[in-house]
């Protein structure tokens, strides 16, 4: 793992209010992210850090993010709290601090409707709490069946086998699951294949395609220039003409689901 700077901070508060659709509040035990996501979507939280390091490159652990949870109001119940917008609550760095498995310890006599995201196996070291939640849902995220290029694009994430087999395993334990194929990278994320390897582990789908938005273009830009250059071209065309590339995914993924007999959502509409 290349050097990533590691800082614990005191946050003033932990719990935020969210715009997301479908979520209430937002939890984010860590600002910055250790698995470097080349597609990361969340660099705009730099600029809200006195980090001069690179988004990916550095992660601060709110040390005191359990502590700042209330221990008795009502506040929470049965709203939606995401966990997390902008890290992965799992990220490595989670197996030293156990920030994410402390919030959860102080949110079980809160009981949201608790809905975590992540990249990693790590979660299933929390079942037993998240089986403490009368509304759980955890999602994994795959973006890719191909491990060698997850390694290029997610390098410190778990391998995709890990991914599915952590699908299995929260399965057994009863515990509600979306597989989250998102971003969609063209001509990379085979989402078909996605679907047919994890409809029988699974509740549900949420489908999004690559959100170029802010510093994400220049990041993907020089990957496809130094490993994809074949592709560079229709990226810009998908991306800069009226292709109508992503209208016809969109069409192609409720057309697929829908002969599948699929629980689904599709997020290819971003706010600009
Ligand atoms: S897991 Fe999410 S927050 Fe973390 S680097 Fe990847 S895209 Fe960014």
């Amino acid at each position: 793992m290349s050097v990533i700077k590691i800082r614990e901070i005191e946050a003033k508060s932990i719990i935020s209010s969210s715009n997301l659709p479908g979520a209430d509040y937002v939890i984010n035990p860590y600002t910055g992210c250790m698995n470097s996501c080349l597609y990361c979507y969340a660099r705009f939280m730099k600029r809200f850090t006195e980090h001069t390091e690179p988004w990916g490159k550095f992660i601060d652990a709110k040390i005191n993010g359990p502590d700042l949870i209330p221990g008795k109001t009502s506040k929470y119940q049965d709203k939606k709290i995401f966990m997390s917008s902008v890290t992965d609550p799992y990220n490595p760095l989670e197996v030293k601090y156990k920030l994410t498995r402390r919030i959860l310890e102080k949110l079980i006599p809160l009981q949201p409707e608790l809905e975590i995201l992540t990249k990693s196996n790590l979660v299933l070291r929390d079942v037993e709490l998240l089986l403490q939640f009368k509304s759980c849902q955890v999602g994994i995220t795959i973006t890719t069946t191909d491990d060698t290029l997850r390694k290029e694009i997610e390098p410190y994430t778990s391998s995709i086998q890990k991914r599915i087999e952590a699908l299995v395993k929260l399965k057994e334990s009863g515990i509600e699951t979306y597989v989250f194929i998102g971003p969609i990278l063209p001509f990379f994320t085979d989402w078909k294949e996605i679907v047919l390897e994890t409809k029988k582990l699974t509740d549900s789908y949420i489908f999004e395609n690559l959100n170029i938005a802010g510093a994400v273009w220049g990041c993907i830009r020089k990957w496809l220039s130094g490993k994809h250059q074949d592709l560079l071209q229709e990226y810009e065309r998908i991306y800069f003409t009226k292709s109508g590339y992503w209208d016809n995914v969109e069409k192609d993924i409720e057309k697929f689901c829908r002969g599948q007999k699929l629980d689904f959502e599709i997020y290819f509409h971003h706010r600009k």
